[in-house]
């Protein structure tokens, strides 16, 4: 995937991506609903609206380029992962995809828990309500003011990422005269990208206890004899954007494999086991996306037969969903600016954002899509390439696309399921701002993150 060759490379301009199809969809007026937030649909007008809300109206209030985030459907992909896993597992939300105030109170109200990375993603859970004991942090470096600060919450669970880190919690929990309750984050030699995975004998990753070579059983009897740690179960994460579950089936195999020899050397049977998150959306409509209620099935099952054939008690499950909750409820706005046909090439159209709004096109190579908004069009379609205003030639939003012909400087388009990673990796390159997430509910729309302004950028350079 990222080892293509960079979209804005020499040869950039000649060919299609592989397996694109290269023909225009029948009605580019059309909304697929795979792509786009629930309560999309266009208005009598053949203007686009969410939340029953236009965009026009929307683009008016709040300006552009504008993250818009659909509250119901948020809320309501957060409830189905949470009724699918039921009373005996739990979901958290990985609050790396994209965290506000707003997404922490919605998740509580929800029944989710969270997942956090940084002493700031812990910040932002701990002043909107989300109970310590429901919020897990993670990181392969925490720093020790984090691990202190997340001690003294009382966080729910911190997951150990390396041999120094079960020494350094350990310690610092005793020295608070706490318990910390710990997961251990190994890694089981499964790779997983999209449609398949990869088994690999060695994880040449930075994250997790490698399981070969017995180096995770060693980090396990480590944990188990330090009294600052309840050791209560293994972390396993194996990769983003899955479709297939076959990777997980591997992992359960395997994380089930070291839970019997931990119950056979030390004759104890850890309780918990999470399995990560990684679940893929539909970005472009040849996605095909699992619904939450089968991933729990599978899973479930997994779990289940493994710790059978083990004869262990099933321990509680943990997943930890975060593109697959808040992706395809948000798009990007964007208005057209400047639209340059290249002759027998492409046209290139620039909208007022770019990498610094999304950067997972330049990173990751990844594929979207993007609509006309602001009205319908019966013109023919041509085929475009949806680039930023960045001083990069890499600053591509949507590497192919069709868009009607007659599209016009100050036309709104808007790219669909932008809600994972895009704002959470926003940028100020060229000191271009950072836009507002504005939610839409039932006909009202609320900044849930302000747009950021010449003057927050001018109080961090101090002068
Ligand atoms: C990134 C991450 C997730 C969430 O991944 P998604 O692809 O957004 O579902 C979950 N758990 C861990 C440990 C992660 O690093």
């Amino acid at each position: 995937m990222s080892r293509s060759a960079h979209p804005a490379g020499p040869r950039h301009a000649d060919v299609l991506p592989e397996g694109r199809s290269a023909a225009p969809a029948d009605d580019l007026n059309a909304l697929d609903p795979k792509v786009w937030a629930r309560t999309v649909g266009r208005d009598a007008d053949g203007v686009v609206t969410v939340g029953g809300l236009p965009v026009t109206r929307l683009a008016e209030e709040y300006g552009t380029p504008a993250y818009i985030l659909d509250e119901a459907d948020f809320r309501e992909r957060a409830r189905a992962w949470r009724t699918a896993f039921g009373a005996d597992a739990d979901v958290f939300y990985a609050g790396k995809a994209f965290l506000s105030r707003a997404v922490v109170r919605w998740l509580h109200e929800e029944g989710l828990n969270l997942d956090v990375c940084s002493g700031g993603e812990l910040a932002t859970a701990l002043s909107a309500g989300m109970p310590a004991e429901r919020i897990a942090f993670h990181g392969n470096n925490k720093s020790p003011e984090e691990i202190e600060r997340a001690v003294r919450a009382g966080v729910g669970r911190i997951v150990l990422d390396s041999f120094q880190e079960i020494v350094r919690v350990a310690h610092i929990a005793e020295s608070l005269g706490r318990r910390q309750r710990v997961q251990i984050r190994i890694t089981v030699g499964v790779e997983a990208h999209t449609h398949e995975f990869i088994a690999t004998a060695h994880d040449d990753q930075k994250f997790g206890i490698p399981l070969a070579g017995g180096q995770a059983a060693e980090a396990v009897r480590r944990a188990l004899k330090l009294d600052g740690l309840e050791v209560i179960g293994i972390h396993s994460h194996i990769g983003s954007q899955i479709f297939d579950m076959s990777g997980f089936e591997v992992a359960a195999h395997r994380v089930v494999g070291l839970l019997k020899d931990i119950r056979d050397e030390h004759g104890v049977e850890l309780p918990e086991i999470d399995l990560g998150g990684g679940l893929g959306i539909a970005y472009t409509s040849d996605d095909d996306p699992r619904e939450p209620h089968e991933i729990a099935k599978a899973l479930t099952e997994i779990v289940t037969r493994e710790c059978e054939a083990a004869r262990l008690a099933t321990p509680r499950i943990s997943v930890e969903p975060g593109r697959a909750i808040v992706g395809p409820t948000a798009f990007t706005l964007y208005e057209v600016g400047t639209i340059k046909p290249l002759d027998g090439l492409r046209t290139y159209v620039s909208v007022d954002g770019g990498m610094s709004d999304n950067i997972r096109t330049a990173l990751y190579d990844a594929e979207y899509s993007v609509a006309l908004v602001s009205r319908t069009s019966d013109a023919e379609p041509m085929l475009v390439r949806v680039v930023g205003k960045h001083c990069e030639s890499g600053d591509i939003v949507v590497k192919d696309a069709f868009l009607p012909g007659d599209l016009a400087p100050g036309d709104l388009v808007a790219v669909p399921a932008t809600g994972a990673y895009c704002r959470s990796m926003a940028s100020n390159y060229n000191h271009v701002l950072r836009p507002p997430v504005v939610s839409v509910r039932d006909g009202a729309a609320r900044v849930v993150v302000r747009r950021e302004t010449e003057e927050d950028l001018l109080r961090l350079d101090v002068g």
